[in-house]
């Protein structure tokens, strides 16, 4: 997989492009502070990424609303790929900059289903599935979204 590096400046970056619409995505959700998507890099079927809709590098320069709200977008994803897929295991990730071999350097959460038990083992390499299949797994998501946050 070609390793991509985004060092664009804040509103250039490609999370805050996907944000503003301009460029395409497999989008699950999207509300006033967050924004969430299928990850072209699935580590397993039903890998989404949530971020903020603002550009913020860290977990250190993301606003108390933010992290509250990132939460529980990140919390009703994984209600929904529970609906949706039905895997055995869920994860949640975050992880920021080269060290957490991150090459987007906006604030996001990954929700990973995990089909091992209790393992944390994801399939890497990871696949990069068609767009189409992306758009697919995104739309059994949206299918399965909880009316409102339990
Ligand atoms: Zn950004």
């Amino acid at each position: 997989m070609p390793k991509f590096i985004d060092h664009s400046p804040p509103g250039q970056c490609i999370f805050c492009r996907l944000a503003a619409g301009e460029i395409p995505s497999a989008k699950v959700h999207e509300d006033a502070l967050t924004l969430a998507f299928m990850d072209i890099g699935q580590a397993n079927p039903g890998h989404v990424l949530v971020a903020t809709r603002r550009h913020a590098t860290t977990l250190l320069d993301i606003t108390a609303e933010e992290a509250g709200a990132v939460m529980q977008t990140a919390r009703r994803v994984a209600l929904a790929v529970r609906a949706a897929f039905d895997p055995p295991g869920l994860t949640l990730l975050q992880a920021n900059g080269s060290a957490g071999d991150q090459t987007v350097f906006h604030f996001h959460l990954h929700v990973v289903p995990r089909h091992d038990g209790d393992g944390v083992a994801l399939s890497w390499p990871r696949q990069e599935p068609p767009a189409a299949l992306l758009q697919d797994y995104a739309a059994r998501l949206r299918a399965a979204w909880p009316a409102e946050a339990p």
